[in-house]
């Protein structure tokens, strides 16, 4: 399968808790031009990769919520498969800090032959999370924030923000009369000399080019890091394990309604929601279950929306 752009996310799973007929356990790439993280690769992760055309060798980080095993028993195979397809750069492992005696089984379960490189990163609070060497080098300039949420175990919610920059404007460009290799020594040299003398600023003919973002919420009550995770964002993430009608169990096992999760994306002006790890109890031989997910979150957020099964693929919005 091939990529449809640059920036999207690859639905792998979509149930919590236990796979279903029709949904695996949770599992995310996001793919941001020549990065792609694997965000909480829940059991059968590695062959739903093989059928959505994500090969080890793609993936630049793996990010964990938590140690449940619907976000990360698919890690050992994950890992396996790396070290297997001899996946030459190092992948970063990011997740909650207490989780780590269990991130070290995953990552020596069984008995192979270990070339994979990878760099434990716990997390212990709102942490920007660093790079490391060795990792692929990342043509756009990203920076991956995790914050706390609020799960029966430690868990933490993912924010990836590109910089804000400048492009070119192809009217000011003409207006001033540059083309060509023009353009390239003006981005290069930052200023160009033209034939009159004239010298002009790569400012002068550039506008503002906002960066874009992402949001990965898993597994949470409704708790302020939600809403300054999924702050403004252009594609956001989000468990919406149980309908509205069961608000009670939701909260009591640390989880959030389908209302709960699109009100927190409609307060945080989120462009494209993405509904998912959805609980077993909703599903049903008729379909019924995604729609009652979709009505429910249609009440509360009017902007795109996804309510996502396995292998969908959903490109971040076009930037504004
Ligand atoms: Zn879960």
């Amino acid at each position: 399968m091939t990529r449809t752009a640059a920036r999207e996310l690859v639905v792998l799973g979509t149930s919590s808790q236990v796979p279903t007929r029709t949904r695996n356990h949770n599992g995310y790439v996001l793919y941001w031009d020549d990065q792609a993280v694997l965000f909480d690769p829940g059991d059968g992760t590695q062959r739903q990769m093989i059928r959505a055309g994500v090969p080890a060798s793609d993936l630049t980080r793996i990010a964990l919520t938590h140690l449940h095993g619907d976000h990360s028993l698919g890690l050992a195979g994950v890992v396996q498969r790396i070290s297997l397809d001899g996946v030459a750069h190092t992948v970063p492992v990011s997740f909650p800090a207490s989780g780590e005696p269990w991130v070290r089984n995953l990552c020596d379960a069984t008995v192979f032959h270990h070339r994979e490189r990878l760099v434990l990163q716990p997390l212990t609070g709102a942490v920007v999370v660093p790079r490391v060497p060795g990792e692929r080098p990342s043509r756009a300039t990203v920076t991956l924030t995790a914050r706390r949420l609020d799960h029966g175990i430690e868990a933490f919610g993912y924010r990836l923000r590109e910089a804000d920059s400048t492009s070119f404007d192809p009217g000011l460009l003409a207006a001033r009369g540059i083309s060509g290799p023009d353009v390239g020594r003006l981005q290069r040299d930052g200023s160009l000399t033209l034939p009159d003398g004239v010298v002009v600023r790569r400012e002068e003919v550039s506008v503002p080019r906002p960066g874009q973002s992402f949001a990965f919420v898993m597994d949470t009550r409704l708790c302020d890091a939600v809403g300054e995770l999924a702050d403004g964002v252009d594609l956001l993430v989000i468990e919406s394990t149980y309908l509205e009608r069961d608000a009670a169990l939701a909260s009591e096992y640390g989880h959030l309604t389908a209302r709960q999760a699109a009100r927190a994306a409609a307060e945080a002006g989120v462009r494209h929601l993405v509904l998912t790890h959805f609980s077993q109890r909703y599903e049903s031989a008729d379909g019924s279950g995604p729609l009652a997910f979709e009505r429910e979150a249609r009440t509360v957020f009017d902007g795109d929306l996804t309510v996502a099964n396995d292998l969908d693929r959903v490109p971040v919005p076009r930037r504004r």
